[in-house]
C-alpha cells in the first residue's frame, strides 16, 4: 500500500505530540525533526521537504492554538492542510475544449512507465461518464503496444484508430482526428512513443504531434516505484514539450510515495489520476485533501 512506511513514522510523531498537554517550541522542533527524516525516508525530494517543514514550522511555532484543539492536534490540523497545499489543493478535471468538438488528449511518458493501460484506463473511465473516446495507436516502435491497445480497448470497449508501424505518427494522429471527426467522436486520446530514457527524437516526435492536433491536455504518465526519477522524468518533459498534468502509476505497488507528494511543487504540474493496480478499472481521480488524509493514516 502506498505511503505505508511515512503514515507508520507520522503517526508515531502525532502520537508522542497528543500525550502533551502543552508543546515548548522545542517540542514542535523536535517533531518537525522527525517528520523531516520521515519525508525524506519516503524519497520526498529534499527542496520539496525544507519548503513543507519550513511552512509548517512557520505556522505551528508560536501559533495561537485553537481553544478545540490540543497543541499536539493543532500540528496535526496545520501539517494536513500543508500537505493538501502541496499536492496541489484543488482536483483537476478534464475539461472539454470549447472552440471546438474534439478535445484531444495527448499521452506521453517512457517506456514501461504503464502509459498504454493508462490510455485505455483513461478512455474508459470516460466512456463511463458519457463521453465517446477513440483511441489512437501512435507508438509505432513497439509493434506489441499496438496490439496491446487494440486489447485493451475492446475491453473498456473505446474503438482503437491503428495504421501499423510504418507511418510516420504524426500522420497517424492526424488521421486519427479525420476519423474521429468522422465517427463524431468527443474525445481523441492518443498513445504516444515511449522510450527507456528521454531522448531528443522522442521529445521531438511528442512536440509534432501535440502542434499538429493541437492537443488539449498533454498527460505525463510517470511511475511511482522509481521515486525521484519519476520527478525528475516530468521535469524534463515539462521543461522541453510542456505538459498539462501528470499521472502517477502503480502506486499501489510503492510503500513510499516519494513522487506522488513532490510532482506539483517540483514541476508546477498538477497529479490528475493514480493507477492503483492491473486491471482497466483501477485508475482514480486523484483528490488532494483524500490523499493527505491516506497519508496520515
Ligand atoms: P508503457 O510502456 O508505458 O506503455 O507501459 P504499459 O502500459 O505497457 O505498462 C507496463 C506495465 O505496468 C504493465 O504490466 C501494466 O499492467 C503495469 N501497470 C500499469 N499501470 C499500473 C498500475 O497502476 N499498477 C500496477 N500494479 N501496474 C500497472
Amino acid at each position: 500500500m502506498a505511503f505505508e512506511s511515512l503514515t507508520e513514522k507520522l503517526q508515531r510523531v502525532f502520537r508522542d505530540l497528543r500525550g502533551k498537554g502543552k508543546l515548548s517550541e522545542a517540542d514542535t522542533k523536535a517533531a518537525l525533526k522527525e517528520v523531516r527524516m520521515a519525508l525524506l525516508e519516503a524519497d520526498v525530494n529534499f527542496k520539496v521537504v525544507k519548503q513543507f517543514v519550513k511552512s509548517i514550522e512557520e505556522r505551528a511555532v508560536g501559533a495561537e492554538v485553537l481553544e478545540s484543539l490540543t497543541p499536539g492536534q493543532q500540528v496535526v490540523k496545520i501539517v494536513n492542510e500543508e500537505l493538501i497545499k502541496l499536492m496541489g489543493s484543488e482536483t483537476t478535471e478534464i475539461k472539454m475544449a470549447q472552440d471546438r468538438d474534439i478535445t484531444v488528449i495527448l499521452m506521453a511518458g517512457l517506456q514501461g512507465a504503464g502509459k498504454t493501460t493508462t490510455a485505455a484506463k483513461l478512455a474508459g473511465k470516460l466512456k463511463a461518464k458519457g463521453h465517446r473516446p477513440l483511441l489512437a495507436a501512435c507508438d509505432v516502435y513497439r509493434p506489441a503496444a499496438i496490439e496491446q491497445l487494440r486489447v485493451n480497448g475492446e475491453k473498456v470497449g473505446v474503438p482503437v484508430f491503428s495504421m501499423g508501424s510504418g507511418v510516420d505518427p504524426v500522420n497517424i494522429a492526424r488521421a486519427a482526428f479525420e476519423k474521429a471527426r468522422q465517427d463524431h467522436n468527443d474525445i481523441l486520446i492518443v498513445d504516444t512513443a515511449g522510450r527507456l530514457q528521454i531522448d531528443e527524437q522522442m521529445m521531438e516526435e511528442l512536440g509534432r504531434i501535440k502542434e499538429a492536433l493541437r492537443a488539449d491536455w498533454t498527460l505525463l504518465t510517470v511511475d511511482a516505484m522509481t521515486g525521484q526519477e519519476a520527478v525528475n522524468v516530468a521535469k524534463t518533459f515539462e521543461d522541453k514539450v510542456g505538459v498539462d498534468g501528470v499521472i502517477v502509476t502503480k502506486l499501489d505497488g510503492d510503500t513510499r510515495g516519494g513522487a506522488a507528494l513532490s510532482i506539483k511543487a517540483v514541476t508546477g504540474k498538477p497529479i490528475l489520476f493514480v493507477g492503483m493496480g492491473e486491471k482497466l478499472s483501477d485508475l482514480e481521480q486523484f483528490y488532494p485533501d483524500r490523499m493527505a488524509s491516506r497519508i496520515l493514516g
